[in-house]
């Protein structure tokens, strides 16, 4: 069910420039494992880190870790394609009420070319948005707006004090193919 679990330590072993074929190739069709890549890198890359390693490698692997959580993932309560029977390519907009902790979050989704033009609100301004292991600034109201370029790209991530929770993709909230 989750594979990418037990490339955890190769994908730390990839960030810091040593060989892991199997992982490796696994980065070839997973998007996650490619993003914690990106920020396993992004972490040696902010100085200091190195000297970590050497001197108390269980802190840097503990921070590391932090990065791997297991999400839950975000409940689709109802999308606005439903009440009109239509589907993803054919619409230009919709939005998504999912379930997330027992409140209700609400997703817009607008085609921006190719891509989609993500926007809502966090209902707590304790929670954070990260698309792609990046923070995504919050407005003081708590608003937030993702532009991606690829449907497959529309998956978000809110971290909120209770853990990790993952917002799907668009295509697989709806249970269409992207
Ligand atoms: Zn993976």
């Amino acid at each position: 069910m989750r594979p990418c679990r037990r490339f955890e330590q190769a994908l730390i072993v990839l960030a810091e420039g040593g060989e892991a074929p199997e992982a490796a190739a696994h980065l070839d069709q997973c998007e996650g494992c490619t993003r914690r890549l990106a920020e396993y890198r992004h972490l040696l890359g902010e100085g200091g880190i190195a000297r970590v390693t050497q001197n108390a490698p269980a802190e840097w692997i503990a921070r590391a870790a932090a990065i791997f959580p297991e999400a839950r993932r975000a409940a689709v309560l109802r999308h606005s394609l439903s009440q009109v029977g239509a589907r993803l390519r054919d619409t230009d907009t919709l939005q998504i009420a999912y379930e997330v902790d027992g409140v209700v979050l609400r997703v817009q989704y607008a085609r921006l070319g190719t891509g989609w033009q993500i926007t809502g609100r966090v209902p707590d301004l304790s929670w954070t948005v990260q698309h792609r292991g990046a923070s995504v600034p919050l407005d003081p109201e708590g608003g937030f707006q993702i532009d991606v370029r690829e449907t497959a790209d529309t998956g978000f991530d809110l971290v909120l004090p209770s853990g990790r929770v993952a917002i799907p993709g668009v295509a697989e909230a709806l249970g269409e193919p992207v």
